[in-house]
């Protein structure tokens, strides 16, 4: 409840505070779960996995 001001890539964990071509999204699937992607992981299609669904992407 205190992860307001730090957001990290859901992926990779990397800090993306000041990172350029990050996003957030809630998942696609279930929309409970909010992911968090950094430029590296974008750019690399790194997978994620909700954590409420199980929903696994980029397909
Ligand atoms: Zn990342
Ligand atoms: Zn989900």
């Amino acid at each position: 409840m205190v992860k307001d001001n730090i957001t990290k890539c859901s992926s990779c964990s990397v800090d993306i505070a000041n990172s350029n071509g990050a996003v957030e999204f809630n998942c696609p699937n279930c929309g409970k779960y909010r992911f968090v992607r950094c430029k590296d992981c974008r750019t690399n299609s790194i997978k994620y996995v909700c954590t409420e669904c199980e929903f696994e992407g980029p397909n």
